[in-house]
């Protein structure tokens, strides 16, 4: 180690701040240009044709120099690097810090939320309140995502006006743009605002904090307006994008542990000539629920939506689904064959099914992946033993349609204080950034893999003008053009 230093130091006087240790060194603009020019005696064709998979997904934007550079400073290199955000949902942005405003503004009782206890309870260990499990220790996947949800609904049953949904769209688009995202595209589950809740765990925390009694038979009986609710999403991404420069839009997702006629029911209100242009498509998420995939090939839990998909593919929206996370790849197969599906949100353990990896590689369909959330859902742990799906799913030519978020509000790995800011730098804050550094740690990803991740984020946005599209390209190309480290 020693030597090398020594060997750097010598090669570009002053490069003091060389660490062999560490593996990184921060180099100036200059320094850069002269190891870029050791280039020179490499044959890089030869070395590329022995390559194939690195070179076939070159992203064609990052030349040698700027790739050296990133390379020693991926963090700084990916921080401001322009990328389309695609899978992250407006409920997953609620920080303790704002469930606790929230709940004073609602009159509910603060004493029974306090953001510092539900701050400690989002990190890296259980969801369930009050009861703390290491990692480790956590049960099959599906009780992760379980303990989840129920914190998640108890939070979002918190959410009872316009001006609720405004704030934690305004709070989202900040952090977006502090992540370098120029598009996101944002789920809303407005059948969790505008029925009362199938579990009843969202109504009754609200009874508990003081607010109205939870009426055990009025279950799916109506209690938000959806036009507050998209009302105040939409009312954020116009006030977001002039504060914060991020574009955003609205996909609709349907709760897929509730009924088929709530989701239409849904769509309905949705689809109405006053509302239909504030979103740009519909998805499908929360657990399966009793609806799960039945075995022996008959399917059912994503199947029974197609009236719904069918009916907003006529209205001119958009298709997503998630699959391949809590389900397997039959999932997949029957959101691409039965849904018609533009993208798949998550879609990781297709790498279950070969026929279904060609089949979605071959199509080209975009997935959304999101490795953080992977990780706390217990999908990488459990169903891929620890082993990143990543590398796979690229080396297979599964479509890799940038790296997201989720629930980034609940997602840190790591410590982070109640407004989601890291405490110490090893944290995985949650935010879409994060999940790039965490899937370069897990799966090696070079800064030109990175890009061409991020370049495939923006090819798979949603109702973008060709000027808006070129115009986000160019921007990404600019930047892997100029960066430096001392940017
Ligand atoms: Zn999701």
């Amino acid at each position: 180690m020693e030597g090398i230093t020594a060997f750097v130091q010598k090669l570009l006087p002053g490069s003091a701040d060389f660490d062999a240790k560490a593996g990184a060194i921060a180099l100036t603009n200059d320094e850069v240009m002269i190891v870029g020019a050791w280039d020179k005696d490499i044959n890089f064709e030869t070395k590329d044709a022995m390559m194939p998979d690195a070179r076939s997904h070159k992203s064609g934007l990052l030349d040698r120099t700027s790739a050296l550079a990133a390379s020693a400073n991926l963090p700084a290199f990916v921080s401001k690097l322009p990328k389309a955000e695609l899978h992250v949902h407006i409920e997953g942005c609620l920080t303790p810090e704002r469930v606790h405003a929230i709940v004073v503004r609602n009159g509910l009782d603060p004493k029974e939320f306090d953001p510092d206890e539900a701050t400690a309870r989002r990190q890296c260990g259980s969801w369930l309140h009050g009861d703390y499990q290491p990692m480790m220790f956590c049960g099959p996947n599906e009780m992760a995502i379980n303990a989840f949800l129920t914190e998640y609904t108890r939070n979002n049953a918190m959410m009872r006006t316009e001006q609720d949904f405004y704030e934690v769209m305004m709070d989202y688009l900040e952090r977006a743009a502090e992540n370098g995202v120029v598009r996101a595209e944002i789920f809303f589950d407005p059948q969790m605002h505008c029925f009362e809740d199938n579990s009843g765990a969202g109504a009754a925390a609200v009874e508990m904090m003081g607010g109205p009694k939870r009426d055990p038979k009025g279950i799916g009986k109506p209690r938000m307006k959806y036009e507050d609710v998209v009302g105040g999403l939409t009312r954020g991404i116009e006030e977001g994008k002039a504060k914060y420069g991020v574009d955003a839009a609205l996909i609709l997702s349907f709760l897929q542990d509730r009924s088929l006629e709530e989701a239409m029911e849904m769509l309905d209100q949705a689809i109405k000539p006053e509302n239909i242009g504030k979103i740009i498509g519909v998805g499908m998420d929360n657990g399966t629920g009793p609806w799960g995939p039945m075995m022996g090939g008959v399917p059912n839990s994503t199947a029974r939506f197609k009236p719904c998909y069918e009916k907003a593919k006529a209205a001119g929206l958009m298709l997503t689904a998630h699959a391949g996370e809590e389900e397997g790849a039959s999932c997949v197969n029957m959101c691409l064959d039965v849904l018609q599906v533009d993208r798949i949100d998550h879609g990781v353990r297709v790498m279950e099914d070969p026929e279904v990896v060609k089949k979605i590689a071959d199509r080209r369909v975009p997935c959304t992946v999101c490795p953080i959330s992977n990780h706390r859902a217990q999908i990488v742990p459990r169903i891929f033993c620890g082993e990143s799906p990543i590398r796979p799913m690229w080396v297979n030519g599964v479509n890799i349609a940038g790296l997201h978020s989720d629930d980034p509000a609940y997602c840190a790995i790591g410590t982070v204080d109640k407004y989601c800011y890291s405490c110490e730098p090893q944290t995985y804050d949650g935010y879409v950034n994060s999940a790039y550094m965490r899937a370069a740690r897990d799966s090696g990803l070079t800064p030109d893999e990175c890009v061409t991740i991020a370049k495939n984020s923006l090819e798979a946005c949603w109702k973008l003008t060709d000027e808006q599209r070129a115009g986000y390209l160019a921007k990404l190309k600019a930047y892997c053009t100029d960066w430096r480290p001392s940017q």
